[in-house]
């Protein structure tokens, strides 16, 4: 399962809020064995984020939206979502109803618009905020407060299913540069996906469908480079 990650908001974009969202969703998408291909950050305007979401949701099993719900000004993300469909926003029913025996707001207490979502989608309600989220065809759209996001997530995390990915990590005290023709023959060796992490040290990622080849394809690595407690007691 493939899927794009999509994080609206100015402030995202202005460097005034860290985009926890966006690692947080990477995170239990892929812990879920789901694949992310894409993360993009786009402003609160309806023709930008109506683009992506159009885009991703032709290209990609899901689509993950968070940020720009409710009914403010500078909210345009359901309006947004309902165009990528082609569609208009409706009164939901079920989130007035939800909200009028879970949270004691009735629909008069709401700010208008409040409870409009795409015409047609289903609603997500929000426990731990006001605004609802919808799912429209395979988008879900998630407030962008990350505790409302994280609840909310919860309730449709079952949809993300693909499969389990193993990992492991081989630590070396050599230079990314040396190693190439080492992740080169490893990967002619071993059905494995080798990632690179430059820092400290460098960290090398192996992953695989099958728990026993990236098993063999560590042990291999770790057989034929120097590894850090080795470089560190000389
Ligand atoms: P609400 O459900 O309360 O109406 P909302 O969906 O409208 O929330 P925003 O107005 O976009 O969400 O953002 C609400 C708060 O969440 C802001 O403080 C914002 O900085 C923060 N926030 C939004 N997006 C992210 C993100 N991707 N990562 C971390 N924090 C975020
Ligand atoms: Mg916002």
């Amino acid at each position: 399962m493939q899927a794009a990650v999509v994080t609206v908001g100015d402030e995202l974009l202005a460097g005034d809020t860290v985009n926890t969202n966006a690692t947080w969703l990477c995170t239990e998408l892929t812990a879920r064995g789901v694949s992310v291909e894409r993360v993009t950050t786009v402003p609160d305007r309806v023709a930008d984020i109506a683009r992506v979401v159009n885009e991703y949701h032709a290209e990609y099993d899901a689509v993950v939206v968070t940020g720009g719900l409710g009914p403010t000004h500078d909210d345009v993300t359901m309006e947004a979502v309902a165009a990528a469909f082609g569609r208009s926003l409706e009164r939901s029913e079920d989130a007035a109803e939800w909200l009028a025996a879970n949270s004691g707001y009735s629909a008069a207490d709401l700010v208008e618009g409040t409870t409009d979502l795409p015409a047609g989608s289903q609603m997500l309600p929000n426990e731990e905020g006001v605004a609802p989220g919808a799912v429209i065809g395979t988008v879900y759209v998630l407030p962008g407060v990350p505790d409302e996001m994280k609840t909310m997530f919860g309730q449709i995390a079952d949809e993300f299913a693909g499969e389990q990915t193993h990992v492991r990590f081989v630590r070396t005290s050599e230079p990314e540069s040396s190693l190439i023709g080492r992740f080169t023959s490893l990967q002619e060796a071993f059905d494995v996906t080798v990632g690179s992490y430059p820092g400290d040290h460098v960290r090398v990622k192996l992953a695989g469908a099958d728990e026993a080849t990236v098993e063999a394809a560590a042990a291999w690595l770790e057989a034929r480079v120097e590894g850090i407690e080795e470089a560190e007691t000389g």
